[in-house]
């Protein structure tokens, strides 16, 4: 455990049954500046017993995000610790265990009706509209009858007892909370192939790692009352069971729940398209949070430092992708410019723009590159499109066909004449020579207008209408490349 100065315990739980999103990696978020803020410890379990839909490319895929985003923990995968094992897949004979406490203490039963009777008598009490649930058919078996169902080769589920009466907590974000148990029918805790559910692994695994705080997404509020059953069963006193907050849901942009129909929810998504962890932890952090004032720009380490549940929101947040982007394009502003080519470099080698074992070479074009698109893209991903031009082997190159109609028209061959002419006496190739020879043939001699002058040049150089800076572009290109590609048009 690393240099936890306090025994606040938070977990992130996922079940990895795809890769995760927005609203899990809020939750993380969330839990691990929590026990940041608190000197506590940050535990990561993967809740993986759903072995149908769990798969192991998706809990690899969920410690490489966590990583990535820099949202380190001090106990699960990888790391170990003293609770675990942390994938609940190795911790079956537990749960196994438990079961067959409550079984014995009388807090859980064998339950045998099948799943057509279930549905069947569903189907009754939603006529009669009685509340709709199990209505505790084997709570109180005779040993005939299960010898009955048990010679007619039925396997049982366990199900839970939920007394009569009411559970009540309070939740650290929505305050008091009640549920009726009339709403809060018994429920399985391992099915009839002996798997334990959810409710079961969720609840023992956080009394067993001792767990204190429980932040999680509103979602998973009505399962609360089940698992302070299950710490009940356990023998957990009511003031030591962990405090829960139930983080507000994230809406998507149309007011819908965040699910994963509405597409770019994928934390794989937004890396693949060049979005900084920093730019989606920050942009997280304010979805549901607020630091206390109206800034927008909160680094990591701020948000350990002022993170309380107290500054959690009640109500939900919506995801606004035009504000993630320009928290993003910020970002990338502020990064130095190593640290940017460094980041663009896997974009660029996506692109095959530079290869996998990259030449020093390549990496100090790059470096000189990279201020020029610096101020104008919004994410990584808009470089290799911005730079290929400079990374392109001359006869790859080729010239956007649209920007060519618009711009290399007739009138255009006097000005790339001109160009080639002021260029090639330069002595030296560099921006301000570049430019003022550029000036003075374009501006001054021919009487051209900026636009006019310039457009031609700059469709001839990167290929394109919408580029870098043109003179930066130009020096950065070389001089045999640029006279190439002008000559190339005469
Ligand atoms: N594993 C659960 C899920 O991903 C969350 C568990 C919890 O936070 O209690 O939905």
């Amino acid at each position: 455990m690393a240099n936890a100065t306090s025994s606040i315990r938070v977990r992130f739980a996922p079940s990895p049954t795809g890769d995760l999103h927005v609203g899990n990696i809020r939750t993380a978020l969330y839990d691990w500046a929590y026990a940041r803020h608190t000197g506590g410890t940050f535990v990561f379990r993967i809740e993986d017993t759903d072995t149908t839909r769990v798969t192991d490319e998706y809990v690899a895929a969920a410690i490489d995000t966590l990583k990535w985003l820099g949202l380190q923990w001090d106990e699960g995968p990888e790391v170990g610790g003293a609770f675990g094992p942390y994938l609940q897949s190795q911790r079956l004979a537990i749960y196994a265990e438990w079961a067959q406490k409550f079984l014995d203490a009388g807090d859980a039963y064998h339950c045998f009706c099948s799943q057509e009777e279930l549905e069947a008598r569903r189907e009754a009490q939603k006529s009669a509209g009685t509340p709709p649930g199990y209505d505790g058919k084997c709570r109180y078996l005779t040993a005939a009858e299960i010898g009955d169902y048990r010679l007619a080769g039925r396997s049982p589920v366990v199900r839970m007892r939920m007394p009569d009466g009411y559970t009540t907590f309070t939740d650290l974000i929505r305050g008091a909370m009640t549920f009726d148990h009339n709403y809060v029918p018994d429920f399985v805790l391992v099915r009839a192939d002996g798997s334990p559910l959810y409710t079961l692994a969720v609840a023992v695994d956080d009394v067993l790692m001792k767990i204190t705080h429980i932040l999680r997404g509103e979602d998973l509020l009505s399962s609360t009352p089940r698992q302070l059953r299950v710490y009940d069963a356990m023998g957990v006193k009511p003031e030591d069971y962990p405090n829960f907050a139930h983080l507000p849901f994230v809406m998507g942009q149309d007011n819908v729940k965040l699910s994963k129909r509405n597409g770019e929810v994928s934390i794989a998504w937004y890396r693949a398209n060049g979005f900084l962890p920093e730019a989606i932890c920050n942009y997280l952090a304010l979805l549901g949070w607020s630091p206390g004032d109206d800034r927008e720009d909160i680094s990591m380490k701020e948000m350990t430092e002022l993170f309380t549940i107290e500054r959690v929101g009640k109500n939900p947040a919506r995801f606004d992708m035009k504000k993630l982007e320009a928290i993003n394009g910020d970002k990338i502003r502020a990064l130095a410019v190593s640290d940017l080519a460094l980041r663009a470099l896997p974009f660029m080698q996506a692109a095959q723009l530079i290869g996998n074992e990259p030449s020093a070479d390549e990496l100090q074009v790059l470096e000189g590159a990279v201020p020029l698109i610096q101020e104008r893209v919004i994410n990584l991903a808009e470089i290799p499109g911005l730079l290929s031009f400079l990374f392109l082997p001359e006869d790859l190159f080729a010239i956007d066909p649209d920007s060519a109609a618009k711009v290399l028209t007739a009138d255009a061959r006097p000005i790339i004449k001109a160009s080639i002419l002021a260029l090639t006496p330069l002595t030296s190739w560099e921006v301000t020579g570049i430019e003022a020879a550029l000036r003075a043939a374009l501006l001054e001699d021919l009487g051209l207008k900026p636009k006019n002058a310039f457009g031609p040049v700059r469709v001839a150089i990167t290929g394109a209408r919408i580029s870098p800076p043109l003179f930066e572009s130009l020096a950065l290109l070389g001089r045999e490349r640029s006279l190439a590609r002008l000559s190339n048009l005469v």
